[in-house]
C-alpha cells in the first residue's frame, strides 16, 4: 500500500487493530515497491532463520526515511527467551543502531500481525505505523492459541487468571517519588 506523508498524534493504547489501522497514513511515504522490498526482507530473514536454526518463521524489519534501521527474527526457542519475537528483536536492533529508544518516524514491517506483547513494545518504542503479511488468525490456524493472552491482557488486574497480590506499596511509591526528585526526571 502507498502511504501518504504526515504524523498522527499518539493514540491511547487500545488493541492491535485499533492502534495500527491498516489505512492510517505513515511517516516516510514509502511507495508500493518499497513496501514490497521491506516485507520481502522480513519474510526472507524469517524463512532463513527457520531453515537454518529451526526457529519459528516470524520476522520484522524497521524502516526510517526509506532505509532499514533494524531487523529481527523470532528466537524464542533458540535463545531461551520468551520475549524474543521478531518485532521485539527488530525494535532492540533499531534502538542499538540508532542509539535511542524513541523510534518515532519508523514503520515496522512484520510477517505476521503482532501479538499483544509486540503491540505494547511498538507503543513504547513510538513506532508510527505497521505493515503486516499474515493475520493472527493464520498463526491460530497452524496451532497457536492466542485467546488466553488476549483475555489476560484485556482483563482487569483482579480478574486475571494470573495470580497477583500487592505488597510494600508505600515503599514502592517512595522509590517513584525519589525518581521525580532527580534533576533529570522525565517519563517516557
Ligand atoms: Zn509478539
Amino acid at each position: 500500500m502507498a502511504f501518504g506523508a504526515g504524523t498522527a498524534p499518539r493514540r491511547p493504547f487500545d488493541s492491535a487493530h485499533r492502534l495500527f489501522p491498516a489505512c492510517r497514513p505513515a511517516v516516510g511515504g514509502h511507495g508500493v515497491e518499497d513496501d514490497k522490498t521491506f516485507m520481502a526482507r522480513a519474510l526472507e530473514i524469517a524463512r532463513d532463520e527457520m531453515l537454518g536454526s529451526g526457529a519459528a518463521p516470524f520476522g520484522a524489519v524497521i524502516v526510517r526515511d526509506g532505509k532499514i534501521v533494524g531487523e529481527g527474527v523470532n528466537r524464542v526457542v533458540t535463545a531461551h527467551d520468551p520475549t524474543s519475537h521478531g518485532e521485539v528483536e527488530a525494535i532492540r536492533d533499531a534502538g542499538r543502531n540508532l542509539g535511542t529508544w524513541d523510534l518515532s518516524g519508523c514503520t515496522l514491517y512484520t510477517t505476521c500481525e503482532p501479538c499483544e506483547m509486540c503491540v505494547a513494545a511498538m507503543y513504547w518504542a513510538k513506532i508510527d505505523a505497521m505493515v503486516y503479511a499474515c493475520r493472527l488468525s493464520d498463526a491460530e490456524a497452524i496451532g497457536f492459541d492466542l485467546q488466553p493472552l488476549t483475555k489476560l491482557v484485556r482483563s482487569d488486574l483482579a480478574d486475571r487468571d494470573l495470580p497477583a497480590r500487592q505488597m510494600m506499596a508505600d515503599e514502592g511509591r517512595a522509590v517513584l517519588k525519589l525518581w521525580t526528585e532527580q534533576p533529570d526526571f522525565g517519563t517516557f
